[in-house]
């Protein structure tokens, strides 16, 4: 069996980067990967400008007890004269500072008498005043390859103008559900069902990772059935991902359909939720298998799938930030696997931050997912006593 981190590096070694690229507008680009660095051409901001609204002037020439005559008026998106001897620009927050002025004062800070203003108080060069390039250098490297795009990213491939960026193409990804047990939601339970979760956990974490999503529903447990299902997958999909029946129960039986198809590569996690896990290859199509429990669905998702499909988008941040954070819950049972608590964080009564472990803990109960913020990783045998600093992994990192 392997440690989490054997799988997890074991995952990565495999995972082969998209090479295939596409140019999509910057607007349609959420989630998707930068496949070639972005330079600057230019410089942000282009001029120095007004932090404020208020007067541009020389604070040399500027004396509290005489007034000033205001010259000129510049608003955002126009370029003023240069500045008249003794004199005062009118001036708008974004406005380029007009040659000869060397400060900002915000109109606050001013009395306006007709076209005259006074200074409440003495101003200091370069006050309120945003310089050329203080955010990006014409040359700058602002976006490496390999960036999965955000709101912030979007935001400053437009600020250096760019209307269009160079991504890799959208991974494919298929999965299904298995199991002689599942309902489909929407339709009456019958005795001895349940309804298939698994296939909305995974479709969410599959989707909010940017891929496309390929649903190929929920199969029984026949290995006629596995076998077909992951053929057809293998044609259609970068990676399959599968829930469930990856065990070596009688009515498991995913791996043994891999193995026909292709091979299965790794087998097994030392972890809690989790533990039956199998990766492989059918053809080109990379397979993953999670255990059925919907609690290790979700995490072995999110610690391991989610990094290797990362890693096949072509990104290049692939590993949660781990945090430290005080226990605010115990937890006694040493066990002999890694082990993913689910905790919420709370601020304590101190202002230090704390999490809770949720009370059940089962594999079963996805109730903990939803209470929960993050998983609190435990080493084999560690146990918690409150007061305890112990790892956690936001689920803002992982989701
Ligand atoms: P398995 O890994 O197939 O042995 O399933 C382990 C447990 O997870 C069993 O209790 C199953 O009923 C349950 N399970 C498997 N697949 C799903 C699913 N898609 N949705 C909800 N529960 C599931
Ligand atoms: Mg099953």
């Amino acid at each position: 069996m392997l440690t989490a981190d054997q799988l997890l590096s074991e995952l990565l070694d495999r995972a082969r980067a998209l090479t295939a690229t596409e140019t999509i507008a910057t607007e349609a680009s959420l989630g998707r990967v930068l496949a070639v660095t972005q330079v600057s051409a230019i410089t942000v901001p282009p001029l120095d400008n007004s932090a404020m609204d208020g007067y541009a002037l020389r604070a040399a020439e500027c004396h509290t007890d005489q007034p000033l005559l205001v010259s000129q008026r510049i608003a955002a998106g126009h370029v003023g004269e240069p500045l008249q001897i003794a004199s005062a620009a009118r001036i708008f927050t974004g406005a380029p500072i007009p040659p000869g002025a060397d400060a900002v004062v915000m109109q606050e800070n001013c009395t306006v008498d007709g076209n005259y203003i006074r200074l409440q108080q003495p101003v200091k060069p370069g006050a309120n005043i945003r310089r050329a390039g203080e955010d990006i250098m014409a040359g700058d490297e602002i976006l490496p390859l390999g960036t999965r795009l955000g709101a912030a990213h979007m935001g400053l491939a437009a600020s250096i103008g760019l209307a269009t960026l160079p991504v890799y193409r959208r991974l494919k990804v298929a999965s299904f559900s298995t199991g002689d047990e599942l309902a489909q939601p929407g339709t009456a339970l019958q005795p001895g069902q349940i309804y298939n979760s698994n296939r909305y956990t995974l479709t969410g974490l599959i989707q909010a990772l940017g891929c496309e999503w390929i649903d190929l529903g929920a199969i029984p447990d026949t290995l006629k059935d596995t076998i077909a299902t992951l053929q057809h997958a293998a044609t259609l999909a970068d990676v399959i991902i599968t829930s469930g029946g990856v065990s070596v129960g009688e009515e498991d039986h995913v791996k043994a359909a891999v193995s026909q198809l292709g091979t299965i590569d790794l087998w097994k996690v030392a972890m809690k939720p989790g533990k039956p896990l199998a990766f492989g290859r059918i053809g080109e199509a990379d397979f993953i298998g999670l255990p059925g429990n919907p609690v290790s669905a979700f995490a072995t998702f999110s610690l391991f799938a989610r990094p290797f499909i990362l890693k096949r988008m072509g990104a290049t941040q692939l590993r949660p930030t781990i945090y430290r954070v005080r226990a605010a819950s115990e937890w006694l049972k040493s066990g002999d696997r890694r082990e993913f608590l689910r905790g919420r964080t709370r601020i304590a009564a101190d202002g230090e931050l704390e999490v809770q472990l949720y009370p059940n803990q089962s594999s079963g109960v996805l109730n903990s997912t939803v209470w929960a913020n993050g998983f609190v990783d435990l080493d084999i045998g560690q146990t918690i006593r409150i007061g305890d600093m112990v790892k956690f992994i936001p689920f803002s990192e992982v989701l």
